[in-house]
Order: structure tokens, then C-alpha cells, then sequence
């Protein structure tokens, strides 16, 4: 009845053919509420902007942006913006796919949505940056705001583009719009605790996790793929916690300390110029990272790097998903034969999206809440959904992916039965 869209064309593998196969596997779980799930496969709305700007040597560059909202059922969208050179539509729609489902997760009253620009942020000057945002802001205007659709950071961007993307919606509506987005800078209506909350979550729930498999923390290996604002605070917190760090890999490289890396001394490094180098460490070949003799693995970078030929070959007995979607269907099944427990990323990686709802509240209500608070209250929020998500996946004996989807996708039909389709 329902044709595949005309607008992308996924594979097994990729991010949209990556999650399309996750909902595919939910579907028995879900009983009379299957009849309304191909809405799940469908965005509600995309929309792909051209974002034009004057290069500093005069030249005018143009550049393709997009926001997909991908479900509006529970609430107004909510998901990140990334600025990447890889970035297309087809891989924005499954971050988007993947917000619906996280924040049902955890019960947050969004639905899901994500943004993208196809740039190297890399290769701009600062003046230069802020002009792609400040263009793609424009442009996407029609779509966002406080009650429709909030962007947030996410792969190389920050609160300093979330600051010009307040300005620049609020410049365009004539108001100071600070719930438009989330992960602002403090003094602009941002929360405390929303930039460390992502890595936070990974590491609450991979705490969790680890207490069930009877994995001791102190003295664990953990080996970390990508050491940005969600891998470098996970690896903090579990070496704070007395885990080894033995290995991380960033796009300069990777590093193996069989002994852990000293994080006090790896993290200023990281921040300014990447890890490659590292004096207390050796290089290894990025390939080898997967064979590393580890306790617990943290892929925190791009989706599809758990393929099917390295989760055959990976050590750890617990994968936690930092990163959106970076295990493809094939290694998820790999992985689960295996008895290797993965916690997937939309409920892994959901402390992120957790602080950004604190924030957002905290901004309508002109009231602001003290550290602790929040991260006890992100404590409670992830350690509930996760136990919920634990007894699903127990009750039928499916994965913590599946179970994780069921428990979201219960929610998010549930709304869509009730509110009814229109006309
Ligand atoms: N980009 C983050 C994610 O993938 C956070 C999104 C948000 O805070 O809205 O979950």
C-alpha cells in the first residue's frame, strides 16, 4: 500500500536503512498500535535550505543545509545541529528518527528533529562560521521556534553557534527567544551541566550496565572512539571512577596505553590539537583499535563504525553507544550472539537531550536550578528509563535496542492514536 519514498535511497547500512531495520524489528511488540508505524518510517516534514556567504577574500559560497522534523506527536522537535562536509538529508533524517524514539525513551515531551549543514567548519574563519550559521538560522526560521522546533549542539558545533542562532531568530521575531535553542552559553538562559550531561548519560547508564554483567569499574579497560564533548566526559567519569582508559582514537589518530592514559594530561592536549602524539602512549593503527583486549568500548564519533567484520572481532562485553547510530543491524546481531551487552545510543547518549528539556524549562520559567540539582535529576530521569528498558528487553527477551524502541514507540503511537489524523 505505502511506496518506499522517492527521496532517499538507504542501504542495509546506512543511517536511514540502519534505523528503518530497527523499526522493523519493534513491530511485533507493538500490537494494535503496529497498524500507525509507518508513520515511524516517514518524516513528517524536511526541509532543505541553500545557505549562500560572503567568503572573507570576497568569493560567495554556498552551502546545502537541512532541518527534518521527524515526528511532532509528543511535542514540539527537538534534536541537534551538526556541521559536517558528510552530512546529507538521508543521514539527517535518521538523527531525526533516532531523537523521536530517544526522547519518548526517557519520556521527555518532544518528538524528534535534527539539522545539518554540509560544510567542514574546519576550513572557515570565525567570521565565516557565524555567517553559515546565522544564513542557515534564517532560513530553517520558518520552522523553528520555542513551541515548534528546538535545535541544539551536536557534532562541531557549540554553545557559541547556539548564542548566534538565538540572536539571529530572535533578531527575525522582533523577541529575546531564549527557549529556541538549548546548549546556550550560561549567561544567555543556558543550564548549568548541559555540557558535560551527554558524556554523563553514557556514563550513568555504562555504570548501570556494568553492575548487572557483575563488571567491576575499578580497573576496567575502556577504549574510546571519538574524544570530543561526549567521549572525553565519559572517559573522565570512568576514570574518575577507577577505570583504565586504555585506548582512544579521534580523527588524528589512535592511542594504546595498556596501563591507562593519564586523562589529566590527555585532555588539555585533545582540546587543542587531538590526540595523535600523545607522549603517554604508543600509535597504533586506527584498524587495530577494534582488536584492543578491553572491558568496555565507547564508540562516540559517527554512525556505521560497528560494522559486521569488527564486531566479530571486538574484546569488550559492554559496547555503549555515545555516538548516534554507530552500530549497523548486521553487528547488532553479531554482537547480541556473541553475549556482548550493547546500550543503545537512544538511551545511551540521551543525558544530552535530558539537560537540553532542564534547559528549556528552565528558560520558560526565568528560573534557574543549581548543579545538583540537575544532575541529579538527569540521575533519576536516565536511571528510571533505563530500568524500565531493562525490564522490557528481560519480559520478551530482546535486546536493550529493541526493548528500547519498544518502550518509545509504545509512547509515541499511543499519541498518535489518540490525537487522531487530521482532517
Ligand atoms: N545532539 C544531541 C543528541 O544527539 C542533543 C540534542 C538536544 O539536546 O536537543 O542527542
Amino acid at each position: 500500500m505505502n511506496q518506499p519514498l522517492s527521496y532517499v535511497h538507504p542501504t542495509a547500512n546506512s543511517p536511514w536503512g540502519t534505523y528503518l531495520s530497527q523499526v522493523d524489528r519493534v513491530l511485533p511488540y507493538l500490537g494494535h498500535l503496529a497498524r500507525w508505524s509507518e508513520t515511524l518510517k516517514r518524516p513528517k516534514r524536511a526541509l532543505i535550505v541553500d545557505v549562500p556567504i560572503e567568503m572573507d577574500d570576497g568569493r560567495i559560497a554556498h552551502f546545502e543545509g537541512y532541518r527534518v522534523q521527524h515526528n511532532l506527536s509528543r511535542g514540539p522537535g527537538k534534536g541537534g545541529v551538526r556541521f559536517h562536509p558528510d552530512v546529507t538529508l538521508e543521514e539527517v533524517m535518521a538523527l531525526s528518527a533516532w531523537m523521536t524514539v530517544k526522547c519518548a525513551a526517557v519520556n521527555l515531551p518532544y518528538g524528534g528533529a535534527k539539522g545539518g549543514i554540509r560544510v567542514d567548519p574546519k576550513l572557515l574563519s570565525q567570521q565565516e562560521l557565524e555567517k553559515v550559521t546565522r544564513r542557515y538560522t534564517s532560513e530553517i526560521g520558518v520552522i523553528i521556534g520555542p513551541q515548534q522546533d528546538i535545535p541544539a549542539p551536536d557534532v562541531n558545533t557549540n554553545a557559541q553557534i547556539m548564542a548566534w542562532m538565538m540572536d539571529t531568530y530572535s533578531m527575525n521575531t522582533g523577541t529575546t527567544a531564549t527557549g529556541v535553542v538549548t546548549g546556550k552559553p550560561i549567561h544567555l538562559g543556558g543550564s548549568l551541566g548541559r555540557v558535560k550531561a551527554t558524556g554523563r548519560g553514557v556514563f550513568v547508564t555504562g555504570r548501570e550496565a556494568a553492575r548487572r554483567l557483575g563488571l567491576n569499574l575499578q580497573g576496567a579497560r575502556v577504549a574510546v572512539q571519538g574524544f570530543g564533548n561526549v567521549g572525553s566526559v565519559a572517559a573522565e567519569l570512568f576514570a574518575e571512577a577507577g577505570a583504565k582508559i586504555v585506548a582512544v582514537q579521534d580523527h588524528t589518530g589512535t592511542i594504546y596505553n595498556p596501563n591507562g592514559l593519564n586523562m589529566a594530561q590527555l585532555l588539555p592536549q585533545s582540546r587543542a590539537k587531538g590526540v595523535a602524539g600523545f607522549a603517554g602512549a604508543e600509535a597504533i593503527a586506527d584498524e587495530e583499535f577494534w582488536d584492543l583486549p578491553v572491558d568496555i568500548l565507547i564508540p562516540a564519533a559517527l554512525e556505521g563504525q560497528i560494522t559486521a567484520a569488527r564486531a566479530q572481532r571486538l574484546k569488550a562485553r559492554l559496547v555503549l553507544e555515545g555516538a548516534n547510530g554507530p552500530t549497523v543491524p548486521e553487528a547488532d546481531d553479531i554482537l547480541a550472539s556473541r553475549g556482548v551487552l550493547v546500550v543503545p545510543d537512544v538511551i545511551c547518549n540521551a543525558g544530552g537531550v535530558t539537560v537540553s528539556y532542564f534547559e528549556w524549562v528552565q528558560d520558560f520559567s526565568s528560573f534557574f536550578w543549581d548543579e545538583d540539582e540537575i544532575n541529579q535529576r538527569l540521575d533519576r530521569i536516565m536511571g528510571n528509563a533505563l530500568q524500565q528498558i531493562w525490564d522490557t528487553a528481560d519480559r520478551h527477551k530482546i535486546t536493550l535496542r529493541t526493548a528500547t524502541f519498544a518502550v518509545a514507540c509504545e509512547r509515541i503511537l499511543t499519541a498518535r492514536q489518540e490525537r487522531g489524523l487530521y482532517p
